[in-house]
């Protein structure tokens, strides 16, 4: 841990934690703890934590669906947008909400308001946040699609709004959110449709989920990013490595780009099973795999 022992903003709302555990904040459910964590109450907070900081670095956590962290934990202040900042608004075909607020929940309101567009997000487990940083999408669709307004704070508690589509703002897998910023608000734009036909939408990719990827683990879905001309679980099946396992750490029998913790994997053996992967698909099929989830902190 750094050096400086006691950290206090006194105009804060939130509870600063310290030494706080992490691991069951991510879906691998591993990783050692943060040296402060806080759940900033509002948008003030959040401008107020940046303004603070000093020279603690600060990791933004959203719903830990994406995100491997390591056994050593994380230096510095682990933000993460919790409880208050779930709500949202419905004005005519667009939506407005918190960037803590959950893709399934955005997929259920938007079926509600009899909205399409949203479907893709009904069974990708992260947040709002965190599917604006990652371009997170599924099934032909992703958030570049539908978002038409981003409000983001910078490492200085100035905040932003940009129209993404405007600043070729997302591309696969990605965002351009500056090094340090969080997104804390977006709005996305669906079109009419009958809530019957987006429930049965859904209802259509849901089956498909059940039928190829494993449920109730704990995974941080693909591991890996699609390589321009083949499927990264073609590549991992062509070296072998479907139901590849060690140190409770293993590539899924169901999906074979999904990484899953058997029960007591540390994050350097899911890391390791990871580059094992990487360096035998590389020497079995001369392509590279990229890693997909992100992997943050220190190694212990
Ligand atoms: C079973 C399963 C299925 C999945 N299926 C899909 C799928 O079909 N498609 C897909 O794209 N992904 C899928 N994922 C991966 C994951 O759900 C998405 O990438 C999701 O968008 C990650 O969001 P999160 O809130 O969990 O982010 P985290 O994992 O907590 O963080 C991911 C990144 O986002 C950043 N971040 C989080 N919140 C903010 C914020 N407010 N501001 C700035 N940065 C932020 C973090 O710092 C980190 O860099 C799946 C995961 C699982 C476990």
């Amino acid at each position: 841990m750094q050096k400086k022992t006691s950290f206090k903003i006194p105009q804060l709302k939130a509870k600063i934690h310290k030494n706080y555990a992490l691991d069951k904040k991510t879906w691998l459910g591993v990783g050692g703890p943060a040296q402060y964590y806080i759940e900033p109450q509002d948008i003030e907070d959040v401008q107020l934590i940046f303004q603070n900081k000093g020279e603690l670095p600060i990791t933004i956590l959203g719903a830990g669906s994406n995100i491997l962290i390591r056994d050593g934990g994380i230096d510095g202040i682990v933000l993460h947008l919790g409880k208050t900042f779930k709500t949202y608004q419905v004005q005519k075909n667009k939506i407005t909400a918190k960037a803590g607020i959950s893709l399934i929940e955005l997929a259920k309101i938007a079926a509600e308001n009899n909205l399409t567009g949203f479907e893709f997000m009904s069974g990708i487990p992260g947040s709002l946040g965190g599917g604006l940083k990652m371009n997170a999408g599924a099934y032909g669709s992703d958030m570049a699609q539908i978002v038409t307004q981003i409000t983001m704070i910078d490492t200085e508690g100035n905040i932003h709004k940009i129209d993404p589509r405007k600043a070729d703002f997302f591309s696969y897998r990605h965002s351009q959110l500056p090094i340090g910023w969080i997104f804390v608000e977006a709005t996305m734009q669906g079109n009419p449709k009958d809530k019957k036909i987006i429930l049965e939408m859904m209802e259509n990719l849901h089956q498909k989920r059940l039928q190829t990827q494993p449920q109730k683990v704990r995974t941080a879905g693909s591991t890996f990013k699609n390589p321009p001309n083949m499927p990264a679980w073609k590549l991992i099946d062509a070296a072998g490595l479907r139901g590849y396992s060690q140190n409770g750490a293993k590539m899924s029998e169901k999906h074979s780009n999904f990484m899953i913790n058997e029960g007591k994997a540390t994050a350097s053996a899911l890391e390791e099973l990871g580059e094992f992967v990487r360096t035998t698909v590389a020497n079995k099929t001369g392509q590279t795999l990229e890693w997909e989830i992100e992997r943050i902190g220190k190694r212990k």
